[in-house]
């Protein structure tokens, strides 16, 4: 079977690509990088500079769209915002575009989203129906998805992943709390009690294979672990993985100067379920934050 894949380079396709190569999948990776990079992170796979060459290049039996720049990397200004919705619904655009091009169509895309769709919604439990509140972070969620779901209409099959905060080695969000954390300098942000929905890299991965190979997965999955926990909550048990006190909380005005509107993705949250995929049946191998902290920082 051959897969597309966009975003295979980054911190979920690394281990995601692999994977799908070690099952037996061809892919085909969309990336900037050269094709010796493209090799070094995601393994034997084929790599594309421009998805417009795909025209002439159908017979793909599905798609895994992850492409997009990094949300937490630089600060929220105007031009910044078009940046992040460009490279996720104007990517995506092109895509739809591409794919309505083939008279063989793929049986299924599954495309990025994340759990914040939701906007920030304080305590309530979030599953799939739970409305969103507005704000950049659900726009954003909202029109990358709409893209994707134009896809339906051609008949194919489209899984939203709407995925949580990410743990895993070696990057992602963990990686940057790690150091503060280390020199016993991490605490709580702002109040604490915001949710914090994460979820661990290899579950994120399996969700997504899992999306990919079930004939009738179909629609939004929230893609985080079944035990959300706060922020307060998360910091005790980073520190106790560490073995470091956390005692610097870092107050909401303090991130709010620092950081702007993006110092929202630290001091707001869902507590988000992943109520769809266990009506689905599907295991998580990382249910427990403790173990996941120790898997991902030892
Ligand atoms: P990364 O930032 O690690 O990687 C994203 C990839 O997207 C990069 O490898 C890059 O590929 C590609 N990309 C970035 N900017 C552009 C651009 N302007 N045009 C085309 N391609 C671009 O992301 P993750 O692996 O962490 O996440 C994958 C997706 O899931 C992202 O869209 C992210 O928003 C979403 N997500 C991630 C979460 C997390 O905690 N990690 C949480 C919720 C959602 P290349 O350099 O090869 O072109």
């Amino acid at each position: 079977q051959r897969i597309l894949v966009t975003g295979g380079t980054g911190f979920i396709g690394q281990v995601l690509c692999p994977k799908l190569v070690a099952k037996g999948y061809s892919l085909t990776v969309l990336s900037r990088q050269s094709e010796t990079d493209v090799r070094a992170a995601c393994g034997r796979v084929e790599a594309i500079s421009n998805l417009e060459l795909l025209r002439e290049h159908p017979g793909f039996d599905g798609i895994i769209n992850l492409a997009g720049e990094g949300i937490a990397d630089k600060r929220w200004s105007q031009q910044r915002k078009q940046v992040l919705r460009d490279s996720r619904i104007g990517l995506t655009c092109q895509l739809v575009s591409v794919v309505k091009s083939w008279d063989n169509k793929p049986g299924v895309l599954v495309s990025g989203s994340a759990v914040g769709y939701y906007g920030n919604q304080d305590s309530t439990l979030v599953n799939e129906e739970t409305p969103p509140n507005d704000e950049f972070t659900h726009r954003l969620c909202r029109d990358w998805e709409a893209e994707a779901v134009k896809l339906e209409a051609e008949g194919v099959r489209v899984c939203l992943s709407r995925t949580g905060v990410v743990a895993g080695p070696g990057g992602g969000f963990l990686q940057r709390m790690l150091l503060p954390f280390r020199l016993g300098l991490g605490g709580r942000l702002g109040s604490g009690d915001q949710y914090m929905p994460w979820v661990h890299r290899d579950d994120v991965v399996a969700a997504l294979i899992f999306m990919l190979e079930s004939g009738n997965a179909t629609g939004p999955y929230n893609v985080v672990s079944p035990n959300p926990v706060t922020n307060r909550e998360f910091t005790r048990c980073l520190a106790a993985t560490l073995k470091r006190p956390a005692i610097f909380p870092a107050p909401a005005p303090v991130l709010k100067l620092a950081l702007g509107e993006m110092s929202r993705l630290l001091l707001t949250g869902q507590q988000a379920t992943p109520q769809r995929l266990l009506q689905q049946d599907f295991r998580f191998t990382y249910p427990d934050l403790a173990e996941t902290l120790e898997n991902c920082i030892r």
